[in-house]
């Protein structure tokens, strides 16, 4: 016979992938039904960090799809692994009943600590939770709806020591991160210009404290520097149950010291932040300007490093880049691990494409990801971003996502059919410029002379050629592709030390685009 519950639940799943693609992963087939009473479908899902996801960005979608598949105004409520639909709750239809009287949208994931008698109410720092809650995920249900409702009896949670969200005093908006369950490891992709940071945190992750202290990853933005964080965290977390390990951006640092410096409460800032055997902070570079954050940072490091505890920091510049980060603060940061994360390849984003496409439970052809990658060279946030239009844009017009849809979506001529210049041009124009010979130019000659115009060929083969690191490389009288990493990386640093040298790499580059042009 068929079992009711079952069939609303399939059902419930189908509506919020019709009608919310973007927000569906792949794992959502691996979610359990848990019951439908009290007014609430119950959904369990395997891990913390998925319920939170649930929590955080899909409730108004399957109360919709809840409301839906049963006609009545019932809600929804994410359990993680271990925790049970409240067993006194009245019957299903009872429960329907009672949400009808508490009006649309009837669910809301009440605070850990509003709910007397909770585990997290009576010690929130022993259940893995920010003091205040305030950082806890799941408050984004309709929230007018919170007053008339009556809460449920309280949920058991595991207890677990880690201090994963953000700051306990600041608010959501200042500095709370929550761990995606997308930034995993297995979700990352390796390419040329990630690999050594990737090596890194995989190290770390498995020893922390006791490979690379502090890591220090940098990159531009969008280059998944924030992905590796939290690959870290949530492999500590799986491998290390009982680590405090406690993740805040930079933002959120700030804001609890001041918080703690005008309310008098310097000794539970330091328990946070030097209590911890993992501390994580990301985008450190805001730390700049702010002296006293600085002062209290360092002491912090200082505390943390001695005892061998795990840093773990991400920035948009190299430490001794950041602007007025202190000397001493700067020599810190270098003094373990320094990585960059450089932009990716074509095919490294291709690939990323795919990973993306695949969370979502979607397939891309071979060509829309071409397409894709093309048009999106620099960040990869762009990436998913197109992705999600073009699963809007599917969904909108019924249609499968292929490469007539993407030509849509983007509205524009493809990237694909714009001039690049080949490297041969590159070559004539770099010779020209410096007046060297290309002969020397490919040759072993490390002069000055010849190096510095040889680095600059490099770089802008890697702006603006589709060439991969090894192949730019072979181009260049076959030299090793670290060679390349490093012509492109001090070109780079060049340019931001030296106006000058900046508008010669421009003119150069404005140069080749205008003849590729031509041709
Ligand atoms: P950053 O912190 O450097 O600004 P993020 O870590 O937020 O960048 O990355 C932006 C997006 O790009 C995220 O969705 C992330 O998962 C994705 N991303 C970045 N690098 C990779 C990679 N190598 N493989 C898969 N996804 C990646
Ligand atoms: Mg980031």
């Amino acid at each position: 016979m068929a079992d009711p519950d079952r069939e609303i639940w399939d059902g419930m799943l189908t509506h919020v992938r019709r009608h919310h693609p973007t927000l569906c992963r792949h794992w959502f087939s691996e979610l359990e039904h848990a019951g439908i009473d009290d007014g609430s479908v119950y959904v369990r899902a395997d891990s913390e960090v998925r319920r939170d996801y649930l929590r955080r960005d899909c409730v108004q979608a399957f109360v919709e799809a809840a409301q839906n598949e049963t006609e009545s105004l019932i809600g929804v409520r994410f359990l993680g692994p271990g925790e049970h639909a409240p067993v006194h709750a009245p019957g299903r239809d009872a429960g329907r009943d009672a949400s009808r009287a508490h009006g649309p949208g009837a669910i809301v994931e009440p605070k850990p600590n509003e709910q007397p008698g909770h585990p997290e109410h009576a010690d929130p720092a022993a259940a893995g939770l920010s003091a205040s809650g305030s950082a806890e995920p799941g408050q984004d249900g309709p929230r007018g709806a919170e007053s008339s409702l009556r809460m449920p009896p309280p949920l058991p949670t595991t207890r677990r020591p880690i201090r994963y969200s953000s700051s306990e005093s600041a608010s959501e908006a200042s500095g709370t991160i929550y761990l995606n369950p997308d930034y995993v490891f297995d979700n990352f992709i390796i390419g040329e210009g990630n690999r050594w940071a990737y090596a890194a945190s995989v190290a770390v992750a498995e020893n922390p404290g006791r490979s690379y202290n502090p890591l220090f990853i940098h990159g531009d933005v969008g280059l998944g520097k924030t992905h590796l964080l939290q690959a870290i965290c949530l492999r500590i977390m799986e491998a290390r149950p009982g680590s405090v390990m406690h993740y805040i951006s930079c933002d959120g640092f700030i804001n609890d010291f001041m918080h703690a410096v005008q309310a008098n409460e310097m000794e539970q800032f330091r328990h946070r932040f030097r209590d911890v055997d993992v501390l994580v902070i990301d985008d450190i570079h805001f730390l700049t300007s702010r002296e006293r954050s600085q002062e209290e940072f360092f002491h912090t490091f200082n505390s943390l490093h001695g005892q061998q505890k795990q840093i773990i920091l991400s920035s948009d510049a190299p430490p001794q880049q950041i602007p007025q980060l202190e000397k001493r603060l700067a020599s810190r940061f270098q003094s373990g691990l320094v990585t960059e994360i450089m932009r990716p390849t074509f095919e490294t984003r291709v690939a990323i494409l795919f990973t993306k496409a695949r969370l979502r439970g979607i397939e891309l052809g071979q060509g829309v990801a071409e397409y894709v990658a093309e048009r999106f060279e620099t960040n990869i946030r762009e990436l998913e971003g197109a992705i999600t239009r073009l699963q809007i844009q599917a969904t909108v017009e019924n249609r499968p996502i292929d490469l007539p849809l993407a030509h849509e979506a983007f509205g524009e001529e493809p990237e694909e059919e714009r001039p690049r210049p080949t490297i041969d041009a590159i070559l004539d124009a770099v010779c020209r410029y410096y007046d060297v010979k290309r002969g020397d130019l490919l040759g072993k000659r490390r002069h000055q002379s010849i190096s510095l115009p040889r680095q600059v060929g490099m770089f802008l083969a890697r702006e603006h050629t589709r060439l991969s690191l090894e192949e730019i490389g072979a181009q260049f009288g076959g030299r090793d592709h670290t060679t390349v990493i490093h012509a492109v990386k001090s070109i780079k640093a060049k340019q931001t030390e030296s106006n000058e040298f900046a508008g010669t790499v421009q003119k150069l580059t404005g140069q080749l685009i205008k003849a590729s042009r031509r041709n």
